[in-house]
Formats: C-alpha cells, sequence, structure tokens
C-alpha cells in the first residue's frame, strides 16, 4: 500500500526495477495459497454462507421498510466504525445487524424536479413506485407544489393501501413527528409536506377541499380501517393551542379515540411499557411536543426506536393475515442538517438497534426486511487515518496530529457544507473539542442548515423477494419489490 505515496517518478523506477529482476528470474516465483491469513480464512466463512444462500422466492406475509432519513453510505461507515469503537474494538472490521442484510442494490434518489431530493419526494417514490416533486407527498409528478387543486386524479396509490386491501394491518413508527414527510408520506396526499396542522393551509386550499396531514391521519380509513400502531413524535400537531399544540379547530387525539373506542392513546414511555398488547385493538402514541429527541439525549420519558419497533410488531404480529410497517429514524437527517456527525451517528446506532430487534422478532422466511435511507448527506471521510483512529477525533499520524497544507490539524469526519463552515481562516480544531457531543465538524460551505446529498443510498434486504434488489436501480423501485412480494 505505500506504494500509492511514492512519487511517479520514483514509482516509474520501482516498476522498471521489479520487471528487470522478473525477467531475470522466470522460474523461482511460486507462492503457496495464504489459506493460514486470517483474512483468507474469514473471506472462505463469508463465501461458504454465501453460497448456502438461496433466494426466498414465496409471497412475503408481512414487509418491514426501515428509512434512516439521510443515511449516506458515509454515515453508515463511520457508524460501523463508531461502534466498533465504543465495543473496544479498532472499528473498522465491525458489522452493522442492517450490514449482514444479504441482499444489496444501490438507489438512484433524484426527485422528478430536483437533482438534489427531499424527504416527502423521495418517501413517496417507495411507498407509491412513482418519483415525484420535492416537497409534494402521496401524488405523482403532476401536482404542483402548494397549490391544493392540483391533486385531484393525481393520488398514488401506496403499499399500505394495497397491504390493508389484502387485510393486512398497518403500522407506522418515527423518531421525527408523525407528519413529517417520511412517516406521512404512508397515510397522506398532499401538495406540501408542511401543511401539517389546520393553521399551515391557505384559505383556498381549505375551500378546494384539502386537509392538514394529522387530519388526514386521524381520518384514513379507504374502507379498510387506519393503522393498528402509529409510534412517534409530533404531538404539537394533533392538539389545540389551548393545550400547547398548534391546531385551532379540534383536538385530534380525543377525534381518534372516538373512532376507536378500543384503541390506546399514550404519550410518555411509560404508558407505552405498561400496554397489553394482546388486549389492544390499536395504538397511537406520540411523546413530545415536535420530533422526539436525539438519542444521546433521550432520558427514560421516551421509548427508544427499538422498544417502539418491538411494540409496533408485538401489536401487528396479532393479525392473521400479516402486515406492512414504515420504521424510520428521522433524526439522522436533523443531526447532519446541524453539522454535529456525533449525535447522527449515535442515532444511526439507534436504528441499528431497532433493525436487530425486528430481524430477531421475525422469520426471514415470510417477513421481507428492507432498511434503506431516501436520501444522502454531505457528510465526507478524510484520509489517512491508521487504522483503530478515533473516528470522530483528529487524523494521526505517528508524530502527532496529520497537519494539512495550512499547518493545522482536521479531522476525519467533515461536511461539504453547513454550519460548521468558517469565514476566513480555519481554525485549529483540538483533540478534546472534536470529540464533543456538541462539536459541528469543519464544512467548506457555510451554510445554516447543511445540505442534502444527491449521492446513491444503499438498499438492503432479507426474506421473500429480497434477492430482486440488484444492481443500481431508481428509488421508486423499491416499491415494485414489495408489490411483488405481496402478490
Ligand atoms: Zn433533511
Amino acid at each position: 500500500m505505500k506504494t500509492w505515496l511514492l512519487l511517479p517518478t520514483a514509482l516509474t523506477t520501482f516498476a522498471l526495477t521489479q520487471t528487470h529482476a522478473l525477467a531475470n528470474e522466470p522460474t523461482t516465483f511460486a507462492p503457496t495459497l495464504q489459506t493460514n491469513d486470517s483474512w483468507f480464512k474469514e473471506g472462505q466463512s463469508v463465501l461458504s454462507a454465501a453460497m448456502q444462500t438461496a433466494p426466498i422466492n414465496t409471497p412475503a406475509r408481512n414487509i418491514i421498510l426501515f428509512v434512516g432519513d439521510g443515511m449516506s453510505v458515509g454515515t453508515m461507515t463511520a457508524a460501523r466504525i463508531y461502534a466498533g469503537q465504543q465495543a473496544g474494538d479498532s472499528g473498522e472490521e465491525f458489522r452493522l445487524e442492517m450490514e449482514a442484510l444479504p441482499h444489496v442494490a444501490m438507489s438512484k434518489t433524484y426527485n422528478t424536479d430536483m437533482q438534489t431530493p427531499d424527504s416527502a419526494g423521495t418517501a413517496t417514490a417507495m411507498v407509491t413506485g412513482v418519483k415525484t416533486k420535492a416537497g409534494t407527498l402521496g401524488v405523482n409528478d403532476n401536482v404542483q407544489r402548494g397549490f391544493c387543486s392540483t391533486i385531484k386524479g393525481n393520488e398514488a396509490k401506496t403499499i399500505f393501501q394495497i397491504a390493508a386491501e389484502k387485510g393486512k394491518a398497518l403500522g407506522v413508527v418515527s423518531t421525527a413527528r408523525l407528519t413529517h414527510a417520511t412517516p406521512a408520506a404512508t397515510y397522506a396526499y398532499s401538495a406540501d409536506r408542511n401543511w401539517e396542522n389546520n393553521t399551515t393551509l391557505t384559505n383556498i386550499s381549505v375551500e378546494q377541499g384539502c386537509r392538514d396531514i394529522a387530519q388526514q391521519f386521524v381520518d384514513y380509513d379507504y374502507g379498510f380501517g387506519g393503522f393498528q400502531v402509529a409510534l412517534g413524535g409530533g404531538l404539537r400537531e394533533f392538539t389545540l393551542v389551548s393545550d400547547g399544540g398548534k391546531r385551532t379547530d379540534h383536538d385530534l387525539t380525543t377525534l381518534w379515540q372516538q373512532r376507536y373506542p378500543d384503541g390506546a392513546f399514550v404519550s410518555d414511555h411509560a404508558a407505552l411499557m405498561d400496554i397489553d398488547v394482546s388486549e389492544t385493538e390499536r395504538l397511537f402514541g406520540l411523546f413530545g411536543l415536535s420530533h422526539m429527541d436525539y438519542e444521546l439525549d433521550r432520558d427514560d420519558s421516551q421509548p427508544s426506536l427499538a422498544q417502539m419497533t418491538e411494540t409496533a410488531i408485538s401489536m401487528l404480529a396479532k393479525n392473521d393475515d400479516g402486515y406492512m410497517l414504515m420504521i424510520e429514524s428521522g433524526r439522522i437527517d436533523h443531526a447532519h442538517h446541524a453539522g454535529n456527525a456525533k449525535r447522527a451517528l449515535e442515532d444511526t446506532l439507534a436504528f441499528d438497534a431497532a433493525i436487530a430487534k425486528a430481524l430477531a422478532m421475525t422469520d426471514p422466511n415470510e417477513t421481507l426486511i428492507i432498511v434503506t435511507a431516501d436520501h444522502a448527506h454531505t457528510l465526507v471521510m478524510n484520509g489517512y487515518a491508521p487504522r483503530g483512529n478515533d473516528i470522530l477525533g483528529l487524523a494521526m499520524n505517528a508524530d502527532g496530529p496529520v497537519k494539512a497544507d495550512d499547518g493545522k490539524a482536521y479531522t476525519t469526519l467533515t461536511y461539504g457544507n453547513g454550519p460548521g463552515a468558517i469565514s476566513g481562516e480555519r481554525a485549529e480544531p483540538t483533540a478534546e473539542a472534536v470529540v464533543g457531543d456538541d462539536y459541528l465538524q469543519q464544512a467548506l460551505i457555510p451554510l445554516s442548515s447543511e445540505t442534502h446529498s444527491q449521492e446513491d443510498v444503499a438498499i438492503l434486504a432479507t426474506g421473500p423477494k429480497a434477492w430482486l434488489f440488484q444492481g443500481v436501480v431508481e428509488q421508486n423501485y423499491i416499491f415494485h419489490v414489495m408489490n411483488e412480494a405481496f402478490k
């Protein structure tokens, strides 16, 4: 590997020398296979497992779509190293739970009108099978953002409606507001993702018959009944201003309870833990006025994503005909927007723990589990730190911090843009500061909120029809595999 660092002239000389030596001694080069090398042995054992992985081609009883909002491939790599280092290892060799899923493809995430996508358009692509514009939910590309009148006739049927028609139970779980773009795509049609409560709708939109997203959640029926389980943040979008919420029309938690007298509404961790799943017909939980807390900041008043996942699967598994469930880790994205890699990595590990819980609770012969991201972020990994270097730390070498051409140290993780950018001369990051909870990684372009990236994201899958994830695919293809799996 050292030859990569040689200057071109030295590299040429080296290559010529090698050629010359080989030409004079043609018969002495006879290596034996390195079967005792631990890397070789590990490769062989992975190969054996892969050769025994037969495609499962029977229909799926259940589908769980895991969405790590903003979980770029670089986020996965950094989270893997972070987790390995927390376990006391060098980190690079660690494997996240999601990385054990056998079938993998890459997803092209652009929206019909944007090279760099937003979460409403990407979630819509995944659940409806068609790409659409940024900022719109549950509708095709004919809809103009913000224009209620353009929705009629352009609604797109979702995998959730298809599942409900087959008698399957429905579930949605998110650490973001339940009315936020990704979870909202499971139940709402909206010309604008920001129409989360009644005060956000324009008068003309109300006159044209548009309802806000929270209202659409409570109204969601289509003749099959609504969601059997919905857990997330965003209480304020469902409650009145007089109760600390945002609404001026009516309290939607009360309306939901009236519509589902057998259902249970909960708003804290203890109440969720008290739920007797076998006795509960439906479950609606809203933990926190807005988004739920980052995993790094979460106290016991809120459940973890893994705990919500466990409850959701327990509820849905009671249905004889199976279920369709989306689970979103909504705040990886928010931590990246804030330019704060540590919280993004912590939330990625909480997401991975939820995936582990789902894998443990389901049978791969009957449940299709898909793990993907809706879009990437501009998180960058800079070389050349040695093996085992703290993933949040300064890039080091044997003499101490590696110095950039400005004579200053730098971190392995930086962002392409965001609040960590500095106008003028770059500050010298210190070893203590860069591992702090609130440290903002340095960035090139100053922006108050770091942006999404249009880089492809991963799709990892196991279970029935998971083998259909192959190659580099358009994001809306995810729907088509789910739809095929439910046939
Ligand atoms: Zn975002």
